[in-house]
């Protein structure tokens, strides 16, 4: 995320906007006051965290409210619950955890974002038996849009649609997280062949606590990672420097920025490029404490567009994307992400009543994702795929509302918190209806 002038932009650079107003609020008071003076003026309100959401859901010409100055740990229990302010950065958070002897049971694989972007877009990362960041939420304190402050808990009817919100019922100020204690992970990664891994699929998946793996299009080669509990009194084994060096610059960061340009500027090269990455990419083992190995550093920019869909449409959802590369003639250099979670009770989870496989397209930044990700996105509607909130995609209320079984009673709260649409903007009309 930057801000350049006046003009905001996300982090990868697909989204700006020009906001009239700034509004960086210490309290949950300013907050309401921010709101009154938003409707004073006429003015519509968009929250935004640290910007990593790749759809449009932060842009607006109204009043931009951050809440960098809102990023303190308010307190905690004995049974592992902490209060922290919804502004707080993931980052900031794990270090908190940490110092407690505590950790969220499951994150994704970056720490920029802030706690309520990452629980307002349904924020996840992978595990048969686990689930978004969202469900670890057992409180959250709203900020309705006539300034009202709602403590909504877990027995409170719009617990259901508060934790994946889209910042569309109110603004989030605190945020109750259920955590457990700190624990550390056996991180297992291999090059695996691409049809062993999808043989093998209910076997890895079921058998380790989090399991996900990547496919470098255009070849069978395949990155499998499993990440396993270790048992109590395991010391930590971390991997040596240089070793980390090599495979983190190669799969996200320096070198890889490198092979990119250069499959950019001559795409015909991509298989070759793929081929070679995929292979220079050699086993590793490391024991870590959890956030560590959950969470690496992602310096080249990209473009994605992420689909939730039932586990059992993968390899159909695989094969289908290898007949789309083998015939379009387009090269993409990124590797595909595929994760798994649990089911959930979280209204407008991508995971919502449905054990769920994620597959993650990319493009390099530079690159127009437009036809790439159309396509992948036909394949995924396909399989009733649930596009990730943060992520992009083209879909719209109409699909959406065929989606999620709730969807009618998030847009009933949606009337009730902000009957006359002070937090809105056009991709909200397009995914949420007017
Ligand atoms: C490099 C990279 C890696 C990523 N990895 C993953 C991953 O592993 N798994 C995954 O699921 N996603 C991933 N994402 C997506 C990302 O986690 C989500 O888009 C997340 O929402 C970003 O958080 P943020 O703080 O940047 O929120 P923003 O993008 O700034 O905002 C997201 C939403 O939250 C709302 N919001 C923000 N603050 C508030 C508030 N105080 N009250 C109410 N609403 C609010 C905004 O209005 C918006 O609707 C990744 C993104 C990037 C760029």
């Amino acid at each position: 995320m930057s801000i350049t002038g006046n003009t905001w932009r996300n982090w990868s650079g697909s989204v700006h906007c020009t906001p009239q107003r700034l509004a960086a609020p210490t309290s949950t008071a300013e907050v309401a006051q921010v709101l009154a003076e938003a409707v004073r003026d006429g003015l519509t309100v968009r929250p935004v965290g640290s910007g990593h959401s790749f759809t449009p859901l932060c842009a607006t010409d109204g009043v931009q409210l951050r809440l960098d100055g809102m990023s303190r740990l308010l307190g905690h229990t004995p049974d592992g619950r902490v209060r922290v302010h919804a502004g707080m950065s993931l980052r900031t958070l794990n270090r908190e955890l940490d110092r407690l002897g505590l950790a969220l049971p499951n994150l994704g694989d970056v720490d920029p974002q802030t706690v309520a972007g990452a629980i307002g877009t349904g924020t996840h990362g992978t595990g048969d038996r686990l689930h978004g960041i969202a469900k670890a939420v057992v409180g959250v304190q709203l900020v309705t849009a006539s300034g009202d402050v709602v403590e909504v808990d877990e027995k409170h009817p719009w617990f259901g649609a508060v934790r994946v919100s889209l910042g569309a019922l109110g603004i989030v100020t605190e945020v109750t997280l259920q955590c457990v204690p700190a624990f550390l992970l056996h991180a297992r990664e291999e090059p695996m062949p691409l049809p062993e891994v999808l043989e093998r699929l209910p076997e890895l998946v079921g058998g380790n606590d989090h399991c996900e793996f990547y496919w470098f299009p255009h070849t069978e080669k395949a990155l499998l990672k499993r990440n396993n509990r270790v048992p109590e009194g395991t010391e930590p084994a971390p991997i040596g420097r240089l070793r980390g060096l090599v495979d983190d610059e190669l799969l996200s960061n320096g070198a890889f920025e490198v092979l990119n340009r250069v499959a950019h500027a001559r795409p015909s090269l991509v298989p070759r490029i793929n081929a070679f990455s995929g292979s220079a990419l050699s086993a590793r083992e490391f024991v870590a404490p959890s956030h560590e190995v959950f969470v690496s550093r992602r310096r080249v920019r990209f473009h994605e567009s992420e689909f939730a869909m039932p586990r059992a449409a993968l390899p159909e959802v695989i094969a289908a994307l290898q007949r789309w590369f083998a015939t379009s003639g387009e090269h993409v250099s990124f590797p595909i992400e595929v994760r798994f979670t649990a089911a959930d009770d979280v209204w407008l989870s991508t995971a919502h009543e449905r054990e769920s496989c994620y597959v993650a397209v990319h493009t390099y930044h530079r690159q127009d994702p437009a036809s790439y990700f159309a396509a992948a996105q036909e394949v995924f509607v396909a399989h009733d795929g649930r596009p990730h909130w943060g992520k992009r995609h083209t879909l719209d209320a109409a699909y959406l509302s065929r989606a999620y079984a709730r969807f009618d009673d998030v847009l009933a709260i949606r009337d009730e918190a902000d009957p006359h649409r002070l937090l809105t903007n056009d991709h909200l009309t397009q995914v949420l209806g007017d």
